[in-house]
């Protein structure tokens, strides 16, 4: 088998399915690449592009962290939060989020739980916009 057959999935639904000749993903422990029969593996991701390599086309979802999980026969699956494909990705929204977290981040204790919420709610807006420009 030549392809892998990929899901990425949410708690509301299933943002991408299909066969692909490859996946990149930024797993917490480093950037991985995933060709078919690759050995089973269970890994953490940041919050960072996926993408997706066709023959001669590639396809890019952005992911809120998750965990990727490969198993026998190249099937690979994403599980997150949030996942947007690249074409879905709302820019305006994404800047609005991000200039929204910069605000708060500005008036926050450093040490707060609400410091590290807003330091992701900035990381999952700035991957979006990143996403959105590839
Ligand atoms: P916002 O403040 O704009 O809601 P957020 O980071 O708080 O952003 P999430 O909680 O990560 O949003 O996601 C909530 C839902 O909205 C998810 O289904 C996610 O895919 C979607 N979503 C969030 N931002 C965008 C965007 N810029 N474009 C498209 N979908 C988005």
């Amino acid at each position: 088998m030549n392809t892998i057959n990929t899901s990425i999935v949410t708690p509301n639904g299933t943002v991408y399915e299909g066969d692909v000749h490859m996946i990149s993903v930024h797993a917490t422990a480093g950037d991985m690449g995933i060709l078919p029969n690759h050995i089973p593996v269970v890994a953490p991701l940041k919050i960072s592009a996926v993408k997706l390599k066709h023959e001669g086309t590639e396809e890019y979802v952005a992911v809120s962290g998750g965990f990727i999980e490969v198993r026998r026969g190249s099937t690979v699956t994403i599980i997150t939060e949030a996942a947007e494909k690249k074409e879905d990705i709302d820019v305006e929204r994404a800047q609005r989020a991000k200039e929204a977290a910069q605000e708060k981040l500005s008036g926050l204790n450093e040490k707060t739980a609400a410091y590290a919420e807003a330091e992701k709610e900035l990381q999952r807006a700035e991957n979006r916009l990143q996403v959105a420009s590839l």
